[in-house]
């Protein structure tokens, strides 16, 4: 295992990496990172040694680090093979390859018997006859590459839709087909280079807009539900030799089943919660399996809502973030980002003893958000 006093990198600079550094030094390690932005999240905390992917930017970090971690996932594969070459990257280069392109990722998915929505993988100038039928109808076109945050997606619910997106977007695609689901969850695991596993609690998300607004811990789920999670993540986990952490997302059905959205290969929006929910959070998750520290699962300990702060229009005056503060059970997280309307910009846990309880603490915050 890495001591402390050791030197963790992180691949980006933003507020994923922020958190993760910050933990990383109340744990007892340096940290250093690449980023473009100088004014990045990170900057705040930790120290930016370069600016990119060019070599030199590469070269000065691996000289910096005793391992390096990320908080993206599209990084060039080039780019870790370089870094790969000279320090530990985990996880390791493959899960990238795979987990930042939609196509491979649900091939791999497939692969191992874990459950998608139908799907078909289309370039600019295909022929979409029968396509969206063979998916069922209606879909999400979504890029093959660099969507985030519901960016690089189109609803069709026809063939001339389809034809339309996919000249629009004149990239590779996936149609996916339109999941009628009851509710959307997510779970995490981590695994460490000496193979030891743990698991984060069954988590609740709800979007609008394909973009997270809120997370809730627990998840109104069965206990078969969430032992089915559970082994999706150790199938990956343990498939893909993971040395780090893994989000899953999923999709839940009227009969319980599960279908995989997409997975992360790093800490996670949804699992913000557990920074307050009592137990280890995800982001010393991460940083324990990338360090080869021993693993524990890690479900909140307590009931907690996450909300997410998103920027507010141009012409709607900041949050009250005082009224905020003073709501009982809520802890406010700001990562120090420009102003930007839709831009997540931080967010607030509200932890208490009962689903309940938080579901109203979250219910109030949201009224102060606006
Ligand atoms: P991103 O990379 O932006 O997170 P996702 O593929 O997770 O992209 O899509 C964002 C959100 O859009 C999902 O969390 C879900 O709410 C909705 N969505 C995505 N794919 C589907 C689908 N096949 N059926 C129904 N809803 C979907
Ligand atoms: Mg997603």
């Amino acid at each position: 295992m890495l001591r402390p006093g050791s030197t963790v990198g992180f691949l980006g600079g933003g507020q994923l990496a922020q958190m993760l550094a910050l933990r990383a030094a109340s744990m007892g390690y340096k940290t250093a990172f690449l980023e473009p932005d100088p004014h990045a999240p990170a900057a705040q905390v930790s120290e930016r040694v370069g600016f990119g992917f060019a070599e030199a930017d590469l070269e000065a970090l691996a000289a910096r680090c005793d391992v390096i971690t990320v908080e993206f996932e599209n990084v060039p594969p080039e780019a870790l093979a370089f870094l790969e070459a000279r320090v530990p990257v985990r996880p390791a280069g493959e899960l990238f390859r795979v987990s930042r392109h939609r196509a491979l990722e649900k091939h791999a998915l497939a692969a191992l018997g874990l459950p998608t929505a139908p799907y078909r993988v289309l370039a600019p100038g295909d022929d979409v006859a029968g396509v969206l039928g063979a998916v069922g109808g209606r879909g999400i076109l979504k890029t093959a590459e660099l969507g985030y945050d519901g960016k690089g997606q189109r609803r069709v619910a026809s063939e001339a839709e389809l034809a339309a997106a996919l000249a629009e977007l004149n990239v590779p695609c996936v149609l996916e087909g339109y999941v009628d689901f009851v509710r959307e969850l997510s779970i995490q695991v981590a695994r460490n280079p000496s193979g030891e596993l743990a698991f984060s609690g069954l988590v609740e998300n709800l979007h609008a807009g394909g973009i997270l607004r809120r997370s809730v811990y627990p998840a109104a789920a069965s206990e078969e539900t969430e032992l089915a999670a559970r082994q999706y993540a150790r199938t990956l986990a343990e498939a893909w030799r993971l040395e780090g952490l893994l989000t899953l997302e999923l999709f839940e059905l009227e009969d319980g089943s599960l279908r995989v959205n997409e997975i992360a290969p790093r800490v996670h929006n949804s699992g913000h919660l557990t920074q307050d929910g009592g137990g280890a959070s995800q982001f010393e998750m991460q940083l324990r399996a990338a360090l080869d520290l021993p693993l524990a699962d890690f479900a909140p300990q307590l009931p907690c809502v996450m909300v997410n702060i998103l920027g507010w229009p141009e012409d709607q005056p900041e949050p009250a973030w005082e009224e905020i503060v003073r709501l009982p059970g809520a802890r406010l997280h700001l990562y120090g980002k420009a102003h930007r309307p839709g831009r997540k910009l931080g967010h607030v846990n509200v932890v208490g003893k009962t689903r309940a309880e938080v579901l109203e603490g979250a219910a109030r915050v949201e009224a102060v958000l606006g």
